[in-house]
Formats: structure tokens, sequence, C-alpha cells
């Protein structure tokens, strides 16, 4: 969520995850594919034409906190994405989703991935974790409040990511006033506004175009950013790097949806900005 303060454990959501084409899937077509022009056996194809290599570390090790950094680099130069989910642990889409997208391959540039931010915050299904709501704790223009955002807000340093993206749900709808849900919140740095309004534009027209109208995706354009102590606007303020929060909703729509419609928004942006080539699976 993003504005509420509520703690209130949800109820849980069905259990399933969604990863349409996966990393493996891709890598055996490609070396299938090159075995047969190259004769290589499938070994030697194998150790060949890896494209690209996801580099894993943890932050936060040997703590209750502690949590994967995943870093996948295509060969081709391109920008930096960043995507951040399980902030907020009662939100499963966001976590799930992004663990789901530490499987694909990406086509140019750098793909940084954190999908399980607050891992105490997830096991308990709860919003907040140990020191409550993690996404208050990026102050702009000051150290972050507690050692887990400041061990993210190191990773956005190290990477200096040209975007950002962080994978969030609500009980409600913000087009309804019940919350924040089925609406994208960029901030005012650089193109997020746009970004935001292409992928909504697109979203509406081609994912949720089959769901009651409810479930369009709406949500405002930022003014100025660092108001709020969110990431993303710590992001805007001190870095003038855009990002912005993905919202879906758990009201009337099971996980799997949830998590379909917010990979679909992440393989949409990534095709956008050059991170995928159009019309591939990641
Ligand atoms: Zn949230």
């Amino acid at each position: 969520m993003l504005g509420q303060t509520s703690r209130t454990k949800e109820d849980n959501e069905e259990d399933v995850s969604s990863s349409p084409v996966s990393r493996r899937t891709c890598f055996r077509l490609t070396t299938t594919a090159l075995s047969s022009v190259l004769g290589f056996t499938s070994v030697s194809a194998a150790q060949g034409v890896s494209r690209q290599a996801t580099l894993t570390y943890p932050i936060r090790p040997g703590t209750k906190e502690e949590t994967t950094v995943y870093v996948t680099e295509a060969p081709k130069p391109g920008p930096t994405v960043m995507i951040v989910g399980g902030q907020h642990g009662n939100e499963e889409a966001g976590y799930t989703a992004g663990e789901a997208i530490t499987d694909w391959n990406i086509d140019a540039g750098k793909l940084v991935l954190i999908p399980r931010a607050n891992q105490p915050a997830i096991r308990q299904d709860s919003y907040g974790g140990l020191e409550g709501n993690l996404n208050r704790h990026f102050p702009a223009g000051e150290r972050p409040e507690s050692d887990l955002a400041r061990s993210i807000w190191n990773v956005v340093l190290e990477h200096q990511p040209d975007f950002l993206w962080d994978l969030h749900s609500s009980k409600g709808i913000y087009s309804e006033g019940t919350g924040v849900g089925q609406a994208i919140f960029p901030t005012a740095a650089g193109d997020a506004a746009t970004q935001a309004n292409a992928l909504k534009a697109y979203l509406n027209r081609t994912v949720v175009d089959d769901y009651p109208n409810r479930y369009q995706f709406t949500g405002y354009n930022q003014k100025t950013d660092g108001m709020r102590d969110m990431l993303i606007d710590k992001m805007g303020a001190d870095l003038a790097t855009p990002a912005a929060i993905f919202e879906t909703t758990r009201d009337g729509l099971d996980l799997e949806i949830q998590v379909t419609f917010t990979t679909a928004a992440v393989q949409r942006f990534l095709e956008r900005y050059g991170l995928l080539e159009s019309g591939t699976n990641p």
C-alpha cells in the first residue's frame, strides 16, 4: 500500500507462483538452436552460449533481514533498471512477481532486483517489518533511517539505476477511494510520468481490458519529490532519477492475476526502456 498506515494482517492469498517462461526454458531453446547450427554437444553448447550471468549477493547477511540482490547484465549495453518488491510483507503480488522476474533474460542493459526487500515482514505476512514501515525510512537528503533501508539505498548507489520500480499491492482500488490499488504513482523526476502514463494506457488497452472497469489503472503524477520518506521519493529528490510505485489490488483478484498484471507491466516497461526486445518472452 502507498499511503495507509494499517499494520493489520490481511487474509491469506492463494499461493500461486507465476513465471510463464523461465530462464531455464529460454536457455534450453537457445542452446538447442545453436547446437544444431554449430554441431556442439549440448554440454559444450551450454557452456558456450550463456547470454548473461546473474550475480547474486546478500544484503544484511547473517541477520533476520538477510535478502538477496540479483544483478543480470546483458552483453549489449543499455540502461540500468532496478526493481524492488516486498517492502510491505503482506503484499504478496510485489514479491511474488519480483521472484518470477529473477528468471528473466534481458537483451540489453542491466537489471537489478531485490524481490524480497523486507524478509521479516514477508515471513510474518505483515505490512511492516522489525522496524515498522520500511517505505518510510528514506528521507530525502538524509541517511536512511534503518539498517535495512541503508542497505537497500547502498544497492541504489552502487548500481546507479536509470529507473526504479517499487512493486506493491493494496486492499482497495485508487479510483474508488478505497486504497491505492490498480494504480501507478511516478515521481516528478525525469521521464517517470511519461513512462507511467504510457504503461497505464498499455495495461488498460491490452491487459485489463477484459476485466470490469474498476480494474483500469489510474494514479496521479507527483509534482515534487522528497515530500514523503519513500524510496521512490528519495530517488527523485536525491538523485534526480525517475521511479514509480506499481500497485495492483487484492480486491476481487486472486494472487495469480495480481502477479500477471505486475509482471506484464514490468515486461512492457523493460521493452519500452530497451532492456527487452519487443515481442519476445523475457
Ligand atoms: Zn505497499
